[in-house]
């Protein structure tokens, strides 16, 4: 009765009957099974549905280094497939999320239609998504402190407004954004250039359960929402991120209204509780390795690999007796990935303005192959012979041998992606020869009926 959106749980309490010994791992399982997700926007075709087939795997490990082995060879797998799909994933740092990991990686396949934002760097090949990303902070205002002092500013709330107001640049301000986490206020204090990443900060708190505060929650706890900062902050968290580390004399609120504070500092002024890396990374952020500017892209998540680590299994008790005689709990990975989605991205990345270019390694039939006028004795004869010749040689082959005309039959080899088309006519008969096409090349060449199965093979094979 339960529609599962990923089981970890059911695999974990599976394997948790056949695990006694340390001998008995490494441990790989996986299956390709329905999962169903309450997605709030379901979007692009088969890109994200409510339900969808998977194909999860997951391993089990008596040590940290038998996992690695298992994810890096995983990770190569993904490589490959993907190359088979023809699709130019990229590897990218992930967030490992609610379950709690630690390594994790997405493959994203670049593409305009895609839903998912990463960063990477065109220098040193570092990529992430922007959950994840991690950056340089910019520069800013780096002189001596001076005393803090009010500032009468009447109406201005935003950070546009103290830039256009003041005069100065949104990295000489501090923005507070309020949050409830668990049910608790939490202040954040993060530079005015830049916004607050609510997973990096979900992770900095070690909590589940975050949102933005409410106008009524803020003002509960006696807030001065548009000239507020942690500067005398009592009773309520204080986060900051780094930022309010690089740069001095900040503008900050007052914590009265219409008024803002000058040359505001940390810690001389306030101490956060806290301080984190909790920005979010945008295009033209300074790459931490190597300081190059970062370029944003959307993609298309293909494939997911996590390291587990013994969430589950410390939770479900599947343990293992170690060479000590020690029970321990197994060490988990999980790989996955979408197969309706990647067929999407294989289409969108392998497609003409006639339909489909699959690769050859996932096209359902190698070959397309039609007689033309197979009325004609001749023609269906030569056509038959070339379909058996490829059929003995183990080449998945689509015969049409319809009556269509011959270009309804060559649109429908288009649409459908038949890596290569082999037609045989009247004309060509004469010379004693069959036509052989490529899909994704315009011209066609003229092979010997003698020679059309071992030319096919041969391109099959290149
Ligand atoms: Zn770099």
């Amino acid at each position: 009765m339960v529609l599962a959106p990923t089981h970890e749980e059911a695999v974990t309490l599976l394997v948790k009957q056949h695990l006694q010994s340390y001998r008995d791992l490494p441990m790989l399982v996986y299956q390709i099974q329905t999962k169903f997700r309450d997605e709030v926007r379901p979007r692009g075709g088969l890109i994200r549905v409510r339900e969808f087939d998977m194909k999860d795997g997951y391993s089990f490990h008596a040590d940290a280094e038998s996992l690695d082995q298992t994810y890096q060879r995983m990770v190569q797998a993904y490589h490959n497939i993907f190359e088979r799909c023809g699709i130019p994933a990229m590897q990218i740092e992930a967030d490992s999320g609610a379950i709690g990991g630690k390594d994790s990686h997405e493959f994203i396949m670049p593409s305009q239609i895609g839903e998912d934002t990463f960063i990477h760097c065109p220098n040193c090949g570092y990529a992430a998504n922007a959950e994840r990303a991690v950056f340089t902070r910019p520069p800013a205002l780096s002189e001596a402190l001076l005393p803090v002092e009010d500032v009468h500013t009447p109406g201005q709330k935003t950070i546009q407004d103290l830039v256009d107001f003041l005069h100065v640049t949104p990295e000489q301000t501090l923005k507070a954004v309020f949050y409830m986490a668990e049910g608790a206020m939490v202040f954040v204090t993060i530079r005015g250039d830049l916004d607050v990443n609510d997973i990096k900060l979900k992770r900095a708190l070690g909590c589940n359960d975050l949102r933005l505060a409410t106008d009524e929650e803020v003002a509960a706890a006696g807030l001065v929402a548009g000239s507020a900062s942690a500067v005398g902050l009592k009773g309520i968290k204080s986060v900051a991120d780094e930022s309010i580390l690089v740069g001095t004399n900040f503008v900050a609120g007052a914590n009265k209204p219409d008024y803002h504070l000058l040359n505001v500092n940390t810690p001389r002024d306030f101490t956060p509780g806290l301080v984190a890396d909790i920005a979010l990374a945008e295009g033209g952020h300074a790459c931490l390795k190597c300081g190059t500017a970062f370029e944003a892209a959307r993609g298309i998540e293909v494939g997911h690999v996590f390291k587990l680590g013994t969430f589950f299994s410390v939770a479900l008790e599947a343990t293992f007796q170690d060479p000590e005689g020690q029970q321990q709990p197994a060490i988990m990975g999980c790989y996955g990935i979408g197969v309706g989605r990647l067929l999407a991205a294989t289409v969108e990345q392998n497609h003409d303005e006639k339909g489909m270019t699959l690769p050859v390694s996932i096209a359902p039939f190698h070959v397309y192959l039609a007689g033309l006028n197979m009325e004609t004795a001749e023609v269906a004869e030569a056509a038959d012979s070339i379909y058996q010749q490829l059929q003995d040689a183990g080449v998945e082959v689509f015969y049409d041998d319809r009556t269509e005309s011959a270009g309804v039959k060559f649109n429908d080899a288009d649409l459908l992606g038949f890596p290569v088309r082999v037609v045989v006519s009247p004309r060509n008969l004469k010379e004693g020869k069959a036509e052989i096409k490529l899909r994704i090349e315009a011209d066609a060449s003229m092979v010997s009926l003698e020679e059309a199965a071992n030319h096919v093979v041969a391109l099959l094979i290149a």
